[in-house]
């Protein structure tokens, strides 16, 4: 009899799943597990709140598939250990992911199944592009977007997504399904959202892509088009199936297609560079002159600097999880050019307070923001009034959010 485990993580979908696909392929048993991990500390409350939806409604899809997801909370190492030797299962299958804490995780489980004679077994998936069919090695990737973006748009094409499975093998039985456990159980120090704007799991974003989504009730968003990245983040939605419902005869469909484009080249980046791209002096090893002004710090990240329209940006960010980009590249503009502190204060700050983190899209952006990554752009100092009169003329955007700041 051959057992196998998947073991979700930042893919929490049935569709384009290749780790759910090949470890159902020849199994008699497959046991489906998501571990909270206890170690996440630095996940805010939007974005726990939306993987714990997420989990949810995966443990919803695969029990109308007749099978349970199980849950657990601890170190993913012992948990998996544990449920290998349990139920018998000879492989376990996941994602692969390719950033610090992330292999941290990973190379500890593969060294615990190592010690029963069990293997980990890596999937793909994260990627809109397959490395193996770029027309250069990882380690050659172009540093700049412009040429990645040349090399590869029109000229590499991108795979369909891969289906649902039709049917899944059974759970190994008498197995406790397990509860989303509760917030206070794991070191979050998290309480609950104050505004809900994103609903998690896999049907939610496919709402999503086609644009039935709730959004947030009434606040300005300052964001004219869908919102995909939350569920691209967390693995709702494969970045291949996001490509392949847009087409390019509409400036949206273009403008997703170069986006989606821009993650797997930051992604790349991460991959090329490794554990460089938490580096101060980032991947041009350049020294950075800094301020260690903790006040500033504080100010920028609690939404009371000087200026109104990053103050209405940085709670719309603590409150929802999510700005869109101009923000994002307004306030990381700040806090390195005005405040002159440390990017990787505010790549921090952005990491929590993200519903949409993905390790690479925010600590690549920010490294290039700070002028030490491998795309950075020239030093552009930010005239924020007037780009506030530019992107805000009404200042509808900057007042509902100040106005949420004395509500609370
Ligand atoms: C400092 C900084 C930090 C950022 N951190 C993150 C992060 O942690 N996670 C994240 O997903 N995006 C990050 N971004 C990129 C970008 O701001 C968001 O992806 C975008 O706002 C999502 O909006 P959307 O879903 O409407 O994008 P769309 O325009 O609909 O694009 C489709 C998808 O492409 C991806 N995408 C879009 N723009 C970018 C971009 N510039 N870089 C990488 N991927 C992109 C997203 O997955 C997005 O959902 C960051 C940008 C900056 C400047």
């Amino acid at each position: 009899m051959e057992n196998t485990i998947v073991w979700f993580r930042q893919d929490l979908r049935l569709e384009d799943n290749e780790a759910l696909i090949e470890a159902t392929r020849n199994a008699d048993q497959t046991l489906m597990l998501y571990v909270f991990d206890e170690r996440s500390t630095r996940i805010g409350p939007p974005r726990l709140h939306f993987l714990t939806e997420s989990v949810l409604a995966l443990r919803k899809q695969l029990r109308a598939l007749g099978t349970e997801l199980i849950v657990r909370a601890g170190k993913p190492e012992e948990v998996i250990y544990a449920l290998a030797v349990e139920t018998k299962s000879r492989w376990v299958y996941c994602n692969r992911e390719r950033t610090h804490d992330e292999v941290y995780v990973q190379d500890r489980v593969e060294q615990k199944l190592w010690t029963i004679g069990r293997e980990l077994r890596y999937s793909r998936g994260k990627m809109l592009y397959h490395t193996a069919d770029l027309p250069f090695p990882v380690t050659h990737c172009p540093d700049t977007f412009a040429h990645f973006k040349k090399e590869v748009e029109h000229v590499v094409p991108v795979r369909e997504p891969l289906p649902v499975p039709d049917s899944i093998p059974p759970s190994p039985p008498d197995i406790d399904p397990g509860e989303i456990p509760e917030l206070s159980h794991l070191t979050f120090s998290a309480t609950r959202k104050r505004i809900t704007c994103f609903e998690g799991g896999e049907a939610a974003g496919h709402k999503a892509l086609t644009g039935d989504a709730l959004l947030c009730e009434k606040a300005p968003m300052m964001e004219e088009g869908r919102i995909l990245s939350p569920w691209i983040s967390m693995g709702c939605l494969s970045p291949k199936r996001v490509y392949h419902s847009f087409d390019t005869d509409s400036e949206s469909g273009i403008r997703i297609h170069q986006n989606l484009i821009m993650r797997d080249f930051l992604r790349l980046m991460g991959k090329k560079y490794g554990d460089r791209i938490f580096y101060r002096a980032g991947i041009s090893g350049r020294p950075l002159e800094i301020k260690k002004d903790m006040q500033a710090f504080e100010s920028w990240k609690n939404g009371t600097t000087p200026v109104p329209l990053l103050n209405a940006a940085m709670h719309q960010l603590n409150g929802t999880g999510w700005i869109p980009d101009v923000l994002r590249k307004i306030l990381a503009g700040y806090l390195i050019k005005v405040l002159q502190l440390d990017w990787r204060l505010g790549a921090s700050h952005f990491e929590y307070a993200l519903v949409d983190y993905d390790p690479c899209s925010n600590w690549v952006s920010w490294m290039n923001h700070a002028g030490v990554g491998p795309d950075s752009r020239e030093d552009r100092t930010l005239h924020y009034d007037q780009l506030w009169k530019k992107i805000d003329p009404e200042e509808t955007y900057t007042q509902f959010w100040l106005a949420q700041i004395q509500s609370v």
